[in-house]
C-alpha cells in the first residue's frame, strides 16, 4: 500500500513536470479553423495572445533573434509573436531589400520553432503588392508550411494610397484568393490571415461576404479574417463590428491591438481595452499587442539599450507599456493541459 501511494505521488509529479516543459505548440499541435474557433488537435478551443513586433526595418529590429522569443516566452508567459515584416515604406523593408528582409523574418519563425511558439509571419503592407507578396509567401509556406507554429498574414492593414485609397473587399479579396492559392499550394492546412477593409476594421463587411475558394476554385480553410484595434480611439462602435460578424459566425483573430491611440502613441485608455480584453476573452479570440519596439511612442514597449539577448530589469528595460503588458501577461494567461 505505501509503496503505491509512493507510486502514484511519483507519478502525479512526472505528469505534471511534462505539462510544464511541454511548449504551447507541443500541447495545442497543428491549429485549425472549425466554425468561429480555432480549435487545437485534440478538438479544444484555442485562444493565444503575445506581441507583435513592431515594423522590421525602424526601431528594435536588432531584437528579432531567438533569444528574445525564448525570454519573452520564458518571462512574459506569451504564446504567439508576430513578425511584422514592413513592405512599402522608407527604409530597407522588404521591396528595398528582400534578402535581409527575409533573413531577419527567419530568426523569428526559427525561434519561434525552436521555443515552441505560435509565430505569425505578417507581410506588413498597406498597398496591394500582390505580386511581391506571392513570391514571398511561396518562400515562407514551402520552407515553414510543415510546422504547426506557422500562421500566414498574407495583408497587414489594407489601406492604399492616393491612386487607390482604402481598397474595396472586392480587390482585397481577388488579392486574398490569390495568395491563398500560392501558400495552399505548399501548405494545405495552416492558418490563414485575411486582412479586411479600411484598416483591417471592417470585418462586418467581410463577414456577409465571406471568402469560399481561392484563386484555383479549390475551397478555402483554416482562414480567419483581421480585426485590429488602438483602445484610446476605438470603442463601442468598432466592437459592434466584430461583434455583428461573429453572430454571423466569422472566426476573428485581433492580429494588432494596444491601449493606446491609433498613431501607436497618446495616452493609454485602460478602461476601453479591459472592455475590449473581456470581449476578446468572452468570445476566445487571439491576440498580439503592438508592439516590441525601441521607438519613442507610448505603444513601445522596451527602453532604447534593453540586452538583445532578453533578461530584461523591470525598472530598467521596459516602458511603461511594456511593464503593463508583461504584468498582464503573466497574470492572465492560464497553463495549458497537453493535448489528450
Ligand atoms: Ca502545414
Amino acid at each position: 500500500m505505501k509503496n503505491l501511494k509512493i507510486y502514484l505521488l511519483f507519478t502525479v509529479v512526472f505528469l505534471s513536470q511534462i505539462t510544464q516543459s511541454q511548449t504551447i505548440v507541443e500541447k495545442y499541435g497543428q491549429l485549425r479553423v472549425e466554425g468561429s474557433k480555432i480549435k487545437d488537435e485534440c478538438g479544444r478551443n484555442v485562444q493565444l495572445k503575445g506581441m507583435s513586433y513592431f515594423w522590421h526595418q525602424w526601431e528594435g529590429f536588432e531584437y528579432w533573434n531567438a533569444d528574445i522569443v525564448k525570454w519573452l516566452r520564458d518571462d512574459w508567459k506569451i504564446q504567439i509573436v508576430r513578425a511584422s515584416m514592413g513592405v512599402g515604406a522608407p527604409g530597407c523593408e522588404y521591396l528595398a531589400d528582400p534578402e535581409n528582409s527575409v533573413e531577419q523574418v527567419k530568426k523569428v519563425i526559427k525561434g519561434a520553432i525552436k521555443h515552441g511558439l505560435y509565430v505569425i509571419i505578417d507581410f506588413h503592407a498597406h498597398k496591394n503588392y500582390k505580386a511581391e507578396a506571392k513570391i514571398f509567401f511561396k518562400e515562407m509556406a514551402s520552407e515553414f508550411g510543415n510546422y504547426p507554429n506557422i500562421i500566414y498574414e498574407i495583408w497587414n492593414e489594407p489601406i492604399g494610397d492616393d491612386n487607390n485609397p482604402n481598397p474595396k473587399w472586392e480587390e482585397i479579396k481577388e488579392y486574398s484568393k490569390e495568395i491563398i492559392a500560392e501558400i495552399r499550394s505548399f501548405d494545405p492546412n495552416n492558418i490563414i490571415v485575411v486582412g479586411t477593409p479600411f484598416y483591417s476594421q471592417r470585418v462586418d463587411i467581410v463577414a456577409d461576404d465571406r471568402l469560399l475558394t481561392d484563386a484555383t476554385g479549390s475551397a478555402v480553410k483554416n482562414i480567419v479574417y483581421t480585426l485590429h484595434f488602438y483602445a484610446a480611439s476605438h470603442f463601442e462602435t468598432l466592437r459592434e463590428k466584430g461583434e455583428y460578424a461573429i453572430s454571423k459566425g466569422l472566426p476573428i483573430f485581433v492580429t494588432e491591438c494596444a491601449r493606446v491611440e491609433s498613431s501607436a502613441n497618446g495616452t493609454p485608455n485602460p478602461v476601453s481595452w479591459d472592455a475590449w480584453e473581456r470581449w476578446m476573452d468572452d468570445n476566445e479570440i487571439s491576440y498580439c499587442q503592438w508592439s516590441l519596439s525601441t521607438k519613442h511612442e507610448t505603444s513601445a514597449t522596451l527602453q532604447p539599450g534593453a540586452s538583445i539577448k532578453g533578461n530584461w530589469d523591470y525598472d530598467k528595460d521596459l516602458r511603461s507599456e511594456g511593464k503593463w503588458a508583461r504584468d498582464n501577461f503573466r497574470k492572465d494567461i492560464k497553463s495549458v493541459s497537453p493535448c489528450n
